[in-house]
This record gives C-alpha cells, structure tokens and sequence, in this order.
C-alpha cells in the first residue's frame, strides 16, 4: 500500500526507533512517590529550559491546562481567554466542570488578542461582576492557524493583566513551534508567564504527555490536582524518557515542519476555488479555506482520504493541514499534486 500522508495533527507522530529503545532503558520508580529518576528529570530540564522554578509531567496537554486554571484560581471566578482557545472549545468545558470558572472570550484576530481588547475584558470591581483571576493564551494559536504571539505583544499583555490582578497561564501546546519561529529561546518567550503548558506529543514527537512548569509552590499545589484528577502515575520514566529525547534533539528539527507549511501554503495558494490565509502560515498549521460552492470541507476530506491523504475538519468551509515529523518534503509535493487535480 502507499503511504498514508497523515495531516490530521502534529500528534500523530509515531516513536522513532531511537525512542523505543531509551524508552525501553529507562530508569524508573513510584513517581506518586517522587522516586521516578527519568520522570525528576525531565521536570528539571523542563523547568530549566523554560526558565521556571518547577515542572510537573501531565498525561496530556488537556490536563495540565485544567490543573493550571485549577491551581491558579478560585471557583466562580472569571477567566479571559480567546473564543477559539483550546481551552474554551476543545476541553470538554473542563474549566467549567471541574474548575467551576466562568469563561469571558475575546474574538480576537487569528487567535490573537491585543492589548486593547484585553482591557476592555477586564471589567473594574462591581457588585454584578465575577472577579476575573486568570488570563490564557494559546502560543501558538492552534485554531488561529499556527500564529504565534512574539516576546513583544507577551510581555505587554501580561503587563496589563498583571496590573489588574491576573495571573498568566500560556498553554504552549506549540510554545517551541513559536520559539523557533521567531528565533528567541523558548524562556524569553514565556518570560512574564506564571505558568505555561507545553505538549511532547506533538511535534516533538514522544507518544505521550504535557509538561506544566511554574514556581515551586505552584508546582506542589498543581501537583496536588493532578493526583486529585488521577494523573498521579506511576513508572512513568518510560514515557517521560522519550521526552527527555524530544526536548534534547527534536526542537530544532521543528523548522522543517515550518518549511513545509509553507511549501504547502505556497503550493496550494493559486488554486481555484480555495484559499489560504498566508499571513497565517507562521509554524506548522496550514488552514485552506472552500470558496467553492460546488464542494464542502466534508466532502473535500473524504476525496482526499481516499487518495490516502488525512486532514482535518475544521467546520463546513475549512480543512487543517498539520506538517510534522513523520511527514517530509517529498509529502507535501504529492499533497500539492493532488489538490492541483482535484481542483482543476
Ligand atoms: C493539543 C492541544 C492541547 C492539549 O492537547 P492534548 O491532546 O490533551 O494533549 C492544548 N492546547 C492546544 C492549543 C493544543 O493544540
């Protein structure tokens, strides 16, 4: 059979053999004991690469952002975050659920939200109003098609949520997507951040988990949830160690994701009947929007399917295409080739 050219998510990615085998060697232990060697290791490289004080290994990105707003706020309290956040769509309400917090959105631009929007979120004190505890921001903006927020822009907007009283939550599912993209170091990125999520199943590429990273005594209350919401694992170094892989090796590896992306983006941008909003095409994510009224996102990801080639529905009129690790040049030129085909 060919290939499967998987563009669905930067999560597909499968475990090189390189992985398998550290993965296969790692040292483990109880880590609900802390006795996880691989596991303590990878939260301090974590935090040291991320410039915090301390990490905390989640299952999943979806964890650690809930036990983020759970450690960082009170029931009934407000947080402001962007519509198309994964948080705010894509987790189950689990803020809601679980954390008991009330979303206030901001409909910013690609995922985007500026300073002045973020001002006029935050509401001064009134008896009618919620006390809003916690700002989030996604970097980069996964549904805002891979866009990144620069040092800049992170820095004023913490600025001004730390000036009414909020804290800062990143979720950096694609923080080193964004770091690359602009060349800084992942640290400068998340500077003015009191916490920040960040993905290893994603495009580094380990088969499983988040890190959330923040001060010490964040971290051991955090730690406290993640055993409350059953994330305490145990011989955990197994899965821990392939991160540790991902975070030494993988990183820069993430600009050939971009490059493609924007092959891709390039590639697809003169055909008839779609479009692609370039300006977006920053990282990994390529989003092509239908303009055709004879063809559907539905209909166009089935004809590509078939073709062997996976994307994902974002809603009627648009597909996500993802580049990762497991998807190379010579991809991308079979992709272009076919849209060409069926867009003729
Ligand atoms: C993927 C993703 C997450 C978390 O995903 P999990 O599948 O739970 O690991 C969080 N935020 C963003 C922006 C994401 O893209």
């Amino acid at each position: 059979m060919e290939k499967i050219i998987d563009l669905r998510s930067d999560t597909v990615t499968k475990p090189c053999a390189k992985m398998r085998e550290l993965m296969a060697q790692a040292e483990v232990g109880d880590d609900v004991y802390g006795e996880d060697p691989t596991i303590n290791q990878l939260e301090k490289l974590a935090a040291e690469k991320m410039g915090k004080e301390a990490a905390l290994f989640c299952a999943s990105g979806t964890m650690s952002n809930l036990i983020a707003v759970l450690t960082h706020t009170s029931r009934g309290d407000e947080i402001i975050l962007e519509k198309s956040s994964h948080i705010n769509l894509n987790e189950v309400g689990g803020a809601a659920m679980i954390a008991g917090v009330m979303p206030n959105t901001i409909i910013g631009a690609n995922g985007k939200v500026s300073v002045r929007q973020l001002k006029e979120a935050i509401r001064p004190e009134n008896i009618h109003y919620p006390k809003a505890t916690l700002l989030c921001l996604e970097n980069t903006s996964n549904f805002g098609g891979g866009t990144v927020y620069t040092v800049e822009e992170t820095k004023e907007l913490a600025a001004v949520a730390r000036e009414k009283g909020l804290k800062l939550h990143i979720d950096g599912a694609r923080i080193f997507n964004a770091a690359v993209y602009l060349k800084v170091s992942v640290g400068e990125l998340v500077l003015e951040a009191d916490s920040v999520s960040f993905c290893l199943s994603k495009g580094l590429g380990a088969p499983v988990g988040s890190v959330l990273v923040g001060t010490k005594d964040f971290i051991d209350k955090a730690r406290k949830y993640r055993k409350m919401l059953g994330g305490g694992l145990r011989q955990a170094g197994i899965i821990a160690r392939a991160g540790i892989y991902a975070l030494e090796n993988l990183v820069d590896r993430l600009e050939e994701d971009h490059e493609n992306a924007r092959k891709l983006a390039l590639g697809l941008k003169s055909l008839k009947g779609i479009y692609i909003p370039l300006d977006t095409v920053q990282t990994n994510i390529v989003m092509v929007d239908i303009e055709r009224s004879d063809l559907n996102a539905f209909e166009l990801a089935k004809t590509l399917k078939n073709l062997g080639i996976l994307v994902s529905i974002i809603n009627e009129r648009r597909l996500r295409f993802v580049t990762h690790r497991d998807v190379t040049s010579q991809d991308i030129d079979v992709v272009i080739e076919v849209m060409e085909k069926l867009l003729a």
